[in-house]
């Protein structure tokens, strides 16, 4: 049987993965789900976050549907998402931002790079220590030459190799495997392309790049389609796969139901579409456009409804 661990995580992910789960469960009601429970919500009450037996759940799941958990700017408390990413090695964090006249998808390099987690504080400076690996750069390299040869469509390396150093490794490995790949691709600086992205959407289909770079380009291309509650994202492992929208857990609109739960139920799609299940996913993305062509939408994107109503329409659209 498909075991499908959820984690609703802190703020709006408590409101936007029920809706979600809502509707996958009821497209696969053969689907065994559990609950985990692990974030900062946790940490208050307990003093821990995420404990090794909460690993080994995640672990024993096929796939997992995650909401967002907040990171407090506290030196004791580790994020937990980073190292849920790094005790099942989701290596490739997989971001497609998709609209009118955009289908761009972002391959960000989601195990090393500056989130590496080796970091310590002096006397009077911090430090973190930014990674970049042959092997890392390398199967990341391969995710988005693969990817980019599935669509046809060009590769962009998003580097800042005229400054870094780890980014002349992370560039110049990525152009030898596309170069040996045979596919069409290009270096761009993260800067300008940043900018260029906005400017010029329809020119881009991947885009690879580091951690944190791929971090805020998504974030940035999430201005071309109405924003962070419309963007969803898959983290891919060897092992294991987990799905969660890119937004945080938004504590400024936390609680008051009206949270866009687009990107969480895209991202349940991304979940479908990894399982096999590739007719659903589509299903889903045509019943999300359908209602919010027909003005059903959250405040986020100038409507009126409901995280719960909407995916009450999302529902009745699927006929479910
Ligand atoms: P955020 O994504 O939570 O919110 C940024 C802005 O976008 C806010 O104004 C918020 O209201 C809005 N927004 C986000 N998602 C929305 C949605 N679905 N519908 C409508 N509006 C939405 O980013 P932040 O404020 O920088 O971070 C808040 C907390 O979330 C922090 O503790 C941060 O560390 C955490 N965070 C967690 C993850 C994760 O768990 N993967 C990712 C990003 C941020």
């Amino acid at each position: 049987m498909t075991k499908i661990a959820l984690v609703p995580g802190d703020g709006i992910g408590q409101e936007v993965i029920p809706v979600a789960w809502d509707l996958i469960g009821s497209l696969h009601p053969e689907f065994d789900s559990f609950q985990v429970e692990v974030g900062y919500a946790r940490w208050q009450k307990s003093g821990v976050a995420c404990t090794d037996d909460d690993i080994t759940a995640l672990k024993s799941a096929d796939a997992i549907l995650f909401g967002a958990i907040t990171t407090p700017p506290d030196p004791c408390y580790q994020s937990v998402i980073l190292g849920i990413r790094q005790a099942l090695d989701l290596y490739a964090n997989l971001r497609p931002v998709k609209g009118d006249n955009v289908d761009i998808m972002i391959v960000r390099e989601n195990s090393e790079g500056l989130y590496s987690g080796i970091e310590w504080r002096e006397k009077d400076r911090a430090c973190t220590v930014r990674v970049v690996s042959v092997e890392g750069s390398r199967r990341i390299a391969r995710v988005a030459i693969r990817l980019a040869g599935e669509r046809g469509c060009l590769l962009t390396i998003g580097n800042k190799a005229n400054v870094i150093k780890s980014d002349v490794l992370f560039r110049d490995i990525c152009c030898h495997e596309a170069a040996k790949a045979g596919i069409s691709f290009e270096a761009c600086y993260i800067d300008s392309l940043a900018l260029d992205v906005l400017l010029h959407p329809a020119r881009y289909g991947v885009i690879v790049t580091t951690n944190i770079f791929g971090d805020i380009l998504s974030d940035v291309a999430g201005y071309l389609v109405g924003g962070l509650g419309m963007l969803p994202s898959a983290n891919i492992g060897d092992r294991y796969a987990l799905f969660e929208p890119v937004h945080g857990s938004a504590p400024d609109i936390a609680g008051k139901g009206i949270a866009n739960p687009v990107a969480a139920i895209r991202s349940g799609a991304m979940l479908l579409e990894y399982l096999g299940f590739r007719d659903d996913a589509g299903h889903i993305e045509a019943a999300l456009q359908a209602v919010i062509g027909r003005g059903i939408k959250t405040p986020d994107l100038g409507g009126t409804a409901t995280t719960e109503s909407f995916g009450e329409a999302v529902k009745a659209e699927l006929g479910i």
